[in-house]
Formats: C-alpha cells, sequence, structure tokens
C-alpha cells in the first residue's frame, strides 16, 4: 500500500540521471500540464528529457545544488491541483512496435535507472542488443535497509514489472526473463509468479525464472550478480553484458517502462519510501520534484526534531540540509530519518571488522591507510577501486571510522569510467537538436503515438515486438 501526495510546488532538477542536465523548455509564468516535458537534451549530449508530474504554473528557473554536490539548473511549477494533463496520456492505441521505436519511446519518457546512478535506460537498452544479451535481469531484490518502495511497486502493480521486463527483454533480443528476488518475499513473489502465469501465452519466445536470494544488504549491485548467478569476478571495465550475457534492470524502472509503452506516461511520479530507524514507515506515491519537506509533513509519525535526514538509504544516503528546497530525484527511492549518533572517534584497535563485511572482500582499514598516506596506486592495487560505496564498513566500524566516504571518492573515479563505457558500447546516436527540440516545443506531449509506424524504420518485421496492450485500459 502506499500514499498518495499531491505537493504544493515541484522543483524539477534537470539533472536526475547520469550524463548531463537536460536545458529548460518553459520560461517563468508558463503554465504546464501533468506529462508535459520541460527540459530536454542539449545538441550532442548524453541526456533524457525531464517531465512535470503536476499542472501549475512555472515560478522559477534557478540553479540549485543537489545533496550530493550536483550543480544543476531546476525549474519550480506551483501546483494549481486542478491535475490536467495532456491529452496524449492515455493508452496507446497500436498493438505493434519495433524494438527501435520501444527504445524511442523510453527514452522519450525520460526514463533512467530508478535504482542506482541514473544510467538512461534507453541507452543501456541499446548497449545489451548491441551485446547480443541473453538473460534480462530484474533486479526486485532492496536490499538497502527500511526501504520497501520497489517491493510496494511489484505489490500493487506486478503485471506492469512484469510486463515492461518482457517487452524490453524481447526489444534487446533476449531468450530468458530472471526476477532475482529476496528469499523472505514471499507476496511479491506470489505476485510475480501469477503476472507471469497470465502473460506467459503472449511471451512464448521468452523462458521465465525466479531466483531467490538471500535476505542481506548489499545484494543487486550488478558485480555481485554476476558472481551469484554466473560465478564471475567482473573486474572494472567488464560489463555484465559482455562477460554474462546479461543485462539487469530495476523492478521500478521495468514498471517506468511499461507505463511509457502502454500508457504514454512519461517519468514523473515515483513510490518513495519515508522511513525511520526510530519509528514510522511509510511509502509515497508523489510527482518526482516534491520537496522532501512535504514528504516529512505527511508521515506525522516520524520524528525529525533533532534526527539526520537522509536523501537516500541509512548506509550509503546524503545528509539534507534544507529539506524545503531539496527534492525527490528519478533515483529517490527512500528518505530516511535516522538517530544523530555521535560516536567517539579513535585510533583503528584492528578488529577486522570492517574486512569481514565488506561484501567485494576488501581490507577496507588497510585501504583506508594507504589512502591517507597518499598511496593512491597501492590502494588501487589492494583493490579499492572494487568499492562499490555500500557503507557498510564504516556502519560496523567501532572506532568511528568514516572508511566509506574516502575509499568510495577514490573508486568513484573508476565508476564513471564503467559507466562511460556505454557511450561507446550502446550503439548510439548522440541526440542533434533537429531529433529533439521541435517535438517537445510548447505543450507538446513527449510521446508520439509510434505504433503502426514502422514502414520507415528500416528493421525487418521479425525485429518487431507484438505487445499485449489490453484495449479501453484506463489510465
Ligand atoms: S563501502 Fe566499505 S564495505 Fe562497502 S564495498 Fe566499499 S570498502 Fe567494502
Ligand atoms: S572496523 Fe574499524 S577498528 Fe576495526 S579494523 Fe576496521 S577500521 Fe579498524
Amino acid at each position: 500500500m502506499f500514499e498518495r501526495i499531491y505537493p504544493s510546488k515541484i522543483i524539477l532538477p534537470m539533472k536526475m540521471h547520469y550524463g548531463v542536465p537536460a536545458t529548460p523548455t518553459v520560461s517563468v509564468g508558463d503554465y504546464v500540464r501533468i506529462g508535459q516535458c520541460v527540459g530536454v537534451p542539449e545538441k550532442g549530449t548524453f541526456s533524457v528529457p525531464v517531465h512535470s508530474g503536476i499542472s501549475g504554473r512555472v515560478s522559477d528557473i534557478s540553479e540549485i545544488v543537489l545533496p550530493n554536490g550536483i550543480k544543476t539548473p531546476a525549474v519550480t511549477i506551483l501546483n494549481d491541483m486542478k491535475r490536467t494533463r495532456l491529452e496524449s496520456i492515455k493508452p496507446r492505441s497500436g498493438f505493434k512496435l519495433s524494438a527501435r521505436e520501444a527504445m524511442g519511446i523510453i527514452r522519450d519518457a525520460g526514463i533512467c535507472g530508478m535504482g542506482g546512478e541514473g544510467i538512461p535506460t534507453a541507452a543501456k537498452l541499446r548497449r545489451a542488443k548491441n551485446e547480443a544479451v541473453q538473460d534480462f535481469l530484474v533486479n526486485c531484490l532492496q536490499s538497502e535497509p527500511y526501504s520497501t518502495s520497489d517491493l510496494v511497486a511489484i505489490t500493487e502493480y506486478p503485471d506492469y514489472v512484469v510486463l515492461g521486463s518482457c517487452a524490453c527483454a524481447r526489444a534487446v533480443g533476449a531468450s530468458k526473463c530472471v526476477f532475482l528476488i529476496s528469499e523472505n518475499r514471499k507476496e511479491q513473489r506470489q505476485a510475480l509468479a501469477n503476472s507471469i502465469e497470465k502473460i506467459k501465452d503472449d511471451f512464448k519466445d521468452l523462458q521465465f525464472d525466479i531466483k531467490l536470494f538471500r535476505e542481506r544488504f548489499p545484494q543487486g549491485y550488478y558485480r555481485l550478480v554476476a558472481r551469484a548467478l554466473y560465478g564471475k569476478n567482473l573486474v572494472l571495465g567488464e560489463t555484465l553484458e559482455k562477460s554474462c550475457k546479461a543485462v539487469l534492470f530495476n523492478c521500478s524502472t521495468m514498471l517506468a517502462c511499461w507505463e511509457a509503452l502502454s500508457d504514454n506516461i512519461p517519468m514523473m511520479s515515483r513510490i518513495v519510501s519515508v522511513t525511520g530507524d526510530a519509528s514510522g514507515g511509510h511509502n509515497m506515491l508523489v510527482p518526482i520534484g516534491t520537496p522532501v519537506s512535504e514528504l516529512l509533513s505527511n508521515a506525522q509519525d516520524i520524528k525529525n526534531g533533532s534526527d539526520r535526514i537522509v536523501w537516500g538509504n541509512c548506509l550509503t544516503g546524503i545528509e539534507v540540509k534544507d529539506a524545503e528546497n531539496t527534492p525527490v530525484v528519478k533515483t529517490t527511492s527512500v528518505i530516511s530519518v535516522v538517530r544523530r549518533m555521535d560516536v567517539p572517534r579513535t585510533p583503528c584497535i584492528h578488529c577486522g571488522l570492517c574486512s569481514e563485511c565488506c561484501p567485494m572482500n576488501l581490507s577496507p582499514n588497510t585501504i583506508y591507510e594507504m589512502l591517507n598516506q597518499g598511496l593512491g596506486q597501492k590502494a588501487a592495487e589492494e583493490g579499492a577501486r572494487d568499492c562499490i560505496a555500500c557503507g557498510c564498513c564504516s556502519y560496523v566500524c567501532p572506532s568511528g571510522i568514516d572508511l566509506t566516504t574516502s575509499i568510495a571518492s577514490f573508486a568513484g573515479e573508476g565508476r564513471i569510467i564503467e559507466v562511460n563505457s556505454l557511450l561507446d558500447n550502446s550503439g548510439a546516436e548522440i541526440r542533434t537538436a533537429e531529433d529533439v527540440d521541435m517535438s517537445y516545443v510548447g505543450e507538446a506531449s513527449l510521446l508520439e503515438d509510434y505504433a503502426d509506424s514502422d514502414e520507415d524504420t528500416g528493421e525487418s518485421s521479425s525485429d518487431s515486438l507484438t505487445l499485449p496492450f489490453e484495449k479501453d485500459k484506463k489510465v
């Protein structure tokens, strides 16, 4: 179950994804409707468009700084509470799409990964297709403490999660669709199994499987998945696509893909867990851009007086200093309110707990010392770049040493190289101004009806996806 929140305003950062910020297409005073595109990728950039999840007037366009330090232009829209939406948001009329058209819809819907670094989904799908992946993996693990937004998405919309996964699996040419879920999540497992049973006759070309994982944190990172499912230890720069012929997507991202493919809905809202370690727990369906303060004011049972508000999960998230002006972004799955604890900082006592808990089998205390002494090369040889920033080592350290910040920021540079390989391998297209600008001007929807328009795609009919849209379905 989730609560629906209609905020008084939204603050839409133009950069909520991996890549460069989009450019605002509206001006102060403009009226926007639900679903309207308010930011487009600039010519020649790796980016995704941004859409409004409310109707109202643009009150401000200025630069903001997100808690992770990213500076980005942001469009603020005051909610008129009329919920006026674009007429184009309705079930798609066609039943047949080419793979290219499906990826075009997903790109134009502004969809990026909702569980990690916000990699543009269309680019990732394109890379998977180019690498001829066979296994399409759907991450339903959500192992972060207190965070249950993905699990709620599965419970409430299992058919959308499964249909989105099937459509994307078919688009990349995979032969298997595999859902990864914790063995303890019986309700969600059952919901997925029921949905698979319902739709499997429409996707006879796909095999289905549900793989059970132990309940622990972290679980869903692609290198851990590669080790668990394929017995491979991927080194930096190796991809799941190339090394295991598999691709991994978050289940909420798959839900968003099906909303775009079947109902013309862009990425404009998401489910967010609002949770505290001392009290309360909520899941809220909110327009993207909702200020954190409005989430908290709707969660009265969560005490946030002297506690820390964390943008993200309590182990790896970042403290929010200004809840009024910090929005929920496309990748925000949880806002945590945790007790402020001042752990006394003492020298390392060599207890070994940090090494014991590290999912990447590193020695965080050794690496930390090397980095402190400026021995970056040695730290890299010790595996520092494999750090996935899970936060476990800092959490367990009895000496209160913040190992994660220094190791993860050293490793971060490597991760940028890793994600950048998308640009090399996605086969795409950095879009031109002619490609994007005109289709978004004014009140245009992002999504034209692509159905039955595959004559000029140059793709053979064997490349087409026949999707089981329900006729007369209400959005
Ligand atoms: S944050 Fe610490 S425990 Fe987690 S992967 Fe990095 S070094 Fe290992
Ligand atoms: S957990 Fe802390 S005290 Fe223990 S070995 Fe690691 S850094 Fe040292």
